[in-house]
């Protein structure tokens, strides 16, 4: 088992890994930026490191002191977290190279699944059902470029290869916009990722968002976890998350989930990864693979029991996984909702003192958060400040856990999300499940 692990990120997720870690007996290190020496995790932990100022660039984005850290501290591991460096293969290579465990894929995988057209590549020659679309990138070929979009089919999607955070992207809806957008959308991935490959997909209209969870080890073994239903989006961040997706049958997850799998095996995947969907008129689209734990990924563990942290760890040290595909089995429905410091109406960050934080409690009920009553919310970062999760036997019993929940949680001195959410489980349409990527931006009038 590993010894020592340092965790290269803030918030709830450093939390939640130093929690995993203290359960298997391994000692933490928290690297942590000089605004965030009040965070929980950093309280908790067994050494602390400070890598640098306020700045993420300076500090949770400094490959060189992150390194140095866990040098100082003699770690043997480095949990990325979400977010940040967790998906930067010079990071995981630098390192493994520096003799510690990276916490996640192989480098060379990272690399592959952050590049969407390699990703694409790869995925189709595993099996894995993609959008249609331009085989590979768009070259300059204007006449070649209009017929592949014609034999699509409007309305298309103009993609940057190296786009991410729903960043490098063009819907067209007629012939006469296309090459334009090409160009446009091309220049942009250039100044903005280094990288001016885009390519070509069918825009679906109103798909929803369902995403499968997979764990792997160094021994080829692969397991799916069912899927997560994360369609409840505002300009493509998730808000509220779902397990098991509304109206998925078992056959239906079985099967996309098994294909994920075996593509985990047939790419030499290791640790926690997530294949995300587009799902429409009973399809699924491939659109891309997160190569890391998912801030999400309570309502997989709470219908599956499998604590997806500890078994990263766990894997990470070379250990098989515990568990084999049919230990895996879905019980009852878990609901997540994200909260946030920020307005409910305009969304603007509301960083500041939490003078009062009450957490909500009973059956069912678990809250990922590192706020406590005193702690100030520093304006530098992310404005999530925690998650609520509830479960129990049937969807319409979670979703009045989680009403329950939400009248009791106690946030006071910031402004916070917990009103939209209150409103959103209210709402007849998620009520009813199954509503697609656009229906919060509609709700909003923001589409
Ligand atoms: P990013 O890495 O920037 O998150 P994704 O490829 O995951 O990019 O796409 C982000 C979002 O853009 C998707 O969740 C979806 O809302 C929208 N999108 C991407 N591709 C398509 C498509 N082919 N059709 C419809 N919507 C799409």
């Amino acid at each position: 088992m590993l010894e020592k692990v340092l965790i290269a990120n803030r918030g709830e997720i450093a939390l939640r890994i130093l929690r995993a870690c203290r359960e298997l007996g391994i000692r933490t290190v928290a690297a942590h930026s000089s605004a965030d020496r009040d965070l929980k995790h950093v309280r908790l932990a067994d050494e602390t490191v400070c890598i640098g100022p306020p700045s993420s660039t300076e500090s949770y984005l400094n490959i060189p002191a992150l390194v140095s850290a866990a040098e100082v501290t003699a770690s043997d591991a480095i949990h990325p977290g979400y977010g940040f460096l967790s998906e930067n293969a010079d990071f995981a290579e630098r390192v493994e190279h520096s003799g510690f465990t990276f916490i996640g894929p192989r480098a060379e995988t990272i690399r592959v699944m952050g590049d969407k057209v390699a990703a694409i590549t790869a995925m189709k020659a595993a099996g894995i059902p993609c959008v249609p679309g331009s085989d590979g990138p768009l070259d300059d070929d204007e006449e070649r470029n209009l017929q592949l979009a014609r034999d699509i089919g409007y309305p298309v999607i103009i993609k940057a290869a190296g786009g991410g955070g729903g960043r490098g992207m063009r819907v067209v809806h007629k012939e006469a916009d296309l090459l334009g957008a090409i160009s446009v959308t091309r220049n942009e991935a250039r100044s903005s990722f280094g990288n001016a490959t885009v390519y070509m997909e069918k825009y679906l209209q109103n798909p929803r968002h369902i995403e499968i969870q997979v764990m792997a080890d160094h021994h080829g073994n692969a397991i799916h976890l069912g899927e997560r239903d994360c369609s409840m989006q505002r300009r493509h961040q998730k808000v509220i998350e779902e397990s098991p997706a509304p109206g998925l049958t078992e056959e239906q997850r079985r099967e996309i989930g098994e294909r994920c799998a075996l593509a985990c095996r047939e790419i030499g995947y290791r640790g926690a990864g997530t294949f995300e969907f587009l799902y429409e008129d009973g399809n699924f689209y491939f659109i891309e693979m997160n190569t890391r734990i998912q801030v999400e990924h309570p309502v997989t563990e709470m219908v599956t029991g499998v604590d997806l942290v500890r078994e990263q760890l766990r894997v990470a040290a070379g250990d098989p996984l515990s568990y084999r595909q049919e230990d895996i089995v879905v019980r009852g429905h878990a609901i997540e909702c994200r909260l946030n410091a920020e307005d409910p109406r305009t969304f603007v960050p509301s960083p500041g003192k939490i003078s009062q934080y009450h957490a909500p409690g009973g059956p069912g009920v678990r809250v990922d958060s590192h706020v406590y009553t005193g702690y100030t919310v520093p304006p530098y970062y992310d404005s999530m400040i925690g998650k609520l999760i509830t479960h129990s036997d049937t969807r319409g019993s979670a979703l009045a856990r989680m009403r329950t929940a939400l009248a009791e949680i106690v946030i006071g001195g910031i402004k916070s999300n917990v009103g939209l959410h209150q409103e959103l489980l209210l709402d007849p349409n998620f009520q009813a499940g199954g509503t697609n990527i656009h229906y919060l931006e509609k709700r909003l009038g923001e589409d």
